[in-house]
């Protein structure tokens, strides 16, 4: 039953409110416009009322019908957030996270953080007063290990379910739990608000009868209330929510969308991004005004894209030059990735570089015209070897449906697929779940922190591989995280779940400060979570080599990206005397360039090293520098990441020694022509042949002596 509500009004009494906080500004009237020719507008009291009947609600809707920015703006005005209650919404996507929540707190008219706010991973804008809160599927799971009846949250929404990212998942699961348990609560009187904890600060919701005396709080505050779920998706497909959510309620809310003329090549293209390239020119120059959203692999192939459109266009009469070319990807810094949303200046016409986030996740008004090479970089994974990769592979046909429905958002547009059209026929129907094909160790260790011991019997909406969990759980005992009878160990495994970071680079850290060398892992671990920190292009091959060459230490590539930030850190603290920013910025990005390093890249790592060091320093661990001893430092990286070790063979490849795989040293490695005896990688990245990247040598010896739990057994 739905509890203590401020009464909902109708939507004329709503708007009067909305209008009330808006200035008159011609943005903000075109915002209102904007808002109301929306598909979605016209259901909004109908929606709510599905909201208060029913406490699992499935929305399916088109993308771009306004489910995104304009539900949770509904549920606020619905009163949902009486109390101080937050309105949740997840994205599987940090970009998604933040630029909706920019959207929807200029909508609102209110500054963002305040009554609208975002949190991912290494970046939170919310304060005590935000109410509509965006965040990432993985950054609420985290949220349950500090409270874990979400108790400040009076509906969730899972966006995007569709995705079927494993966090988006594993949150299905775990929310059903917590809205089974916050009704229990509300009929034995039981209060859950502000997360009661069990003494380590986890909440052992498996073992939850109702008997549990640390549930019990004395002196309630307040009532608890009963958690809404709304679980949003832009595919057709309802019915396996549905069935999973105990057969509930599923809306549709219609769309609008207009024709979109296919068009496919007569032949297999050999180099796609050329073929990209090719179609961007031909559009630009034959097609109606109207802007164009190419769909790229990744953020390499996005900023290499990028520099080939500048360099032809440079070539080009002034008169044709006329295109703006804008990247869109997770790792961009957020104000470059509100330039995508804005328009193009008068006359230009606009191309935009994306992953695909913008599929469905967001969506950039103006698109006309779609180019898409079909290809995906999606995570694979291979339980019987334990390797987890990346790998660019064909997209399924709903995701190619999805790419297309983008040009026809506003009017009829055009599709350009770079394959040939039987191509289209062999596609899967749709995408395999993400938890089918990657590495479990990083949600089972957080389910294990949650208190759900058993992760077979898990309710997964779809169950992982037997294989696959048992092998994540196999190299969670050998990471120490777990202990032989397969608990959380303590104080290694609770730490391991604080940090929101992968279970092995976690691990590096807690090993680092034995090894005094966790200043030095810090950076190294940054500059692993920022994507591509130098760039090499095609042109000027051989000037990036040269200075790149000035960081490069013979020992591999850790060391170098350390020496990368370090310097980069020295040039800044020089300038920060200065008081000019834009000139201190302008200067960084001439020095990044002149170094043949990524910017934008260096600047989330900066960003990442500043968070993840505030965790450590809370968990009290000790931040020592090894000096000009970087032995220690490769000692243990050894220690950290031992699954990872490859031997050189006769012919020149590696034999990777945990999964038997033979790799080749990619050629961004400062080891590429050195070829050491025995290495350690991080990263397994398969094209036509499986290269390792970001690897440092190491003697042998040291697997045997670090990593016994693994290596003495095997040899
Ligand atoms: P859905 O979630 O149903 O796909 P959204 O709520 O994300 O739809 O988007 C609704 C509409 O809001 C879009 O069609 C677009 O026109 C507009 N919109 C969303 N984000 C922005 C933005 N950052 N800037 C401008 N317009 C935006
Ligand atoms: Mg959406």
């Amino acid at each position: 039953p739905f509890v203590a509500r401020r009464n909902y009004q109708p939507n004329a009494n709503a708007n009067a409110n909305r209008n009330n906080q808006t200035h008159s500004s011609p943005r903000r009237q075109k915002i209102i416009e904007q808002r109301k020719s929306l598909p979605i507008a016209s259901v909004e009291k109908r929606l709510i009322e599905e909201v208060q009947k029913n406490d699992i609600l499935i929305i399916v809707g088109e993308t771009g019908s306004g489910k995104t920015t304009q539900i949770p703006q509904f549920l606020f005005h619905a009163g949902f957030c009486h109390d101080g209650k937050v309105v949740g919404i997840t994205q599987p996507r940090r970009v998604a996270a933040i630029t909706v929540a920019k959207r929807v707190a200029e909508e609102c008219g209110y500054e963002l953080g305040q009554k609208v706010g975002y949190s991912v991973r290494f970046d939170d804008s919310t304060s005590n007063s935000t109410r509509i809160k965006y965040m990432t599927d993985g950054l609420l799971l985290r949220e349950a290990l500090l409270d874990p009846y979400l108790s400040k949250y009076s509906v969730i929404i899972v966006d995007e379910a569709h995705e079927r990212t494993v966090h988006t998942d594993v949150l299905m699961g775990l929310l059903k739990k917590v809205q089974h348990a916050r009704s229990n609560s509300i009929k034995d009187g039981r209060n859950l608000d502000n997360g009661n904890k069990n003494t380590n600060g986890f909440m052992l919701l498996d073992k939850d009868n109702g008997q549990n005396g640390s549930f019990l709080r004395k002196g309630h505050r307040e009532k608890s209330s009963p958690l809404k779920l709304i679980i949003m998706s832009a595919s057709l497909d309802a019915r396996t929510f549905s069935e999973y959510f105990g057969g509930a309620k599923a809306v549709h809310i219609q769309g609008r969308q207009f024709p979109v003329d296919i068009f496919y090549t007569r032949r297999p293209e050999t180099d796609y991004v050329d073929a990209a390239l090719i179609t961007i020119f031909q559009v630009h120059q034959d097609e109606a005004p109207g802007d164009i959203l190419v769909f790229l692999t990744g953020q390499e192939e996005i900023d290499a894209v990028e520099r080939l459109i500048k360099e032809r266009l440079s070539k080009l009469p002034q008169e044709n030059q006329k295109l703006q070319v804008l990247p869109i990807y997770a790792a961009l810094p957020s104000e470059q990735q509100m330039r995508a949303f804005e328009p193009a200046p008068s006359g230009f016409r606009k191309v935009i570089l994306a992953t695909n986030i913008a599929e469905t996740s967001i969506t950039i008004p103006g698109i006309k015209h779609v180019i898409d090479p079909g290809l995906v970089k999606a995570r694979s994974y291979d339980p019987g070897k334990g390797m987890e990769s990346l790998i660019v592979v064909p997209t399924s046909k709903s995701q190619a449906l999805q790419r297309s429905g983008r040009a026809g958002r506003e009017g009829p547009g055009k599709c350009f697929r770079l394959y040939p059209e039987n191509e289209f026929e062999k596609l899967e129907d749709s995408t395999m779940p993400e938890i089918k094909r990657c590495n479990l160790s990083n949600v089972i260790l957080q389910l294990k922190a949650l208190g759900v011991d058993d992760i077979l019997g898990f309710d997964f909406i779809e169950k992982p591989s037997r294989t696959a969990i048992i092998k994540s759980l196999e190299q969670l005992f050998l990471l120490g995280a777990l202990t032989d009878d397969c608990q959380l160990s303590d104080p290694i495994g609770r730490q391991m779940a604080r940090l929101p970071l992968d279970p092995v680079y976690a691990k590096a850290l807690i090993l680092a400060s034995q090894f005094n060398c966790l200043e030095e892992m810090l950076i190294a671990v940054a500059m692993l979570s920022a994507e591509s920190i130098f760039y090499f292009p095609r042109e000027k091959y051989e000037e990036a080599r040269t200075a790149a060459k000035s960081f490069a230490s013979p020992e591999g590539d850790h060391i170098t990206l350390i020496n990368v930030y370090r310097a980069a850190t020295d040039f800044l603290e020089k300038r920060t005397i200065e008081t000019n920013k834009t000139k201190n910025e302008k200067d960084f990005r001439k020095w990044c360039k002149e170094n043949f390093i990524n910017s934008r890249s260096l600047r989330h790592a900066r960003d990442i090293h500043r968070q993840i060091q505030g965790h450590v320093q809370q968990m009290g661990l000790k931040l020592a520098s090894c000096g000009e001893d970087m032995l220690q430092f490769r000692r243990c990286l050894v220690a950290s990441f031992f699954l990872n070790a490859a031997v050189k063979q006769p012919d020149g490849t590696y034999r990777a020694l945990a999964s038997g795989q033979v790799v080749q040293i990619h050629p961004s490695s400062v080891l590429f022509r050195k070829k050491p005896e025995c290495i350690i990688f991080n990263e397994l990245i398969q094209t036509n042949n499986k290269y390792v990247r970001d690897l440092t040598r190491v003697d042998n010896l040291w697997l045997t002596e670090l990593a016994p739990q693994f290596y003495a057994m095997q040899n």
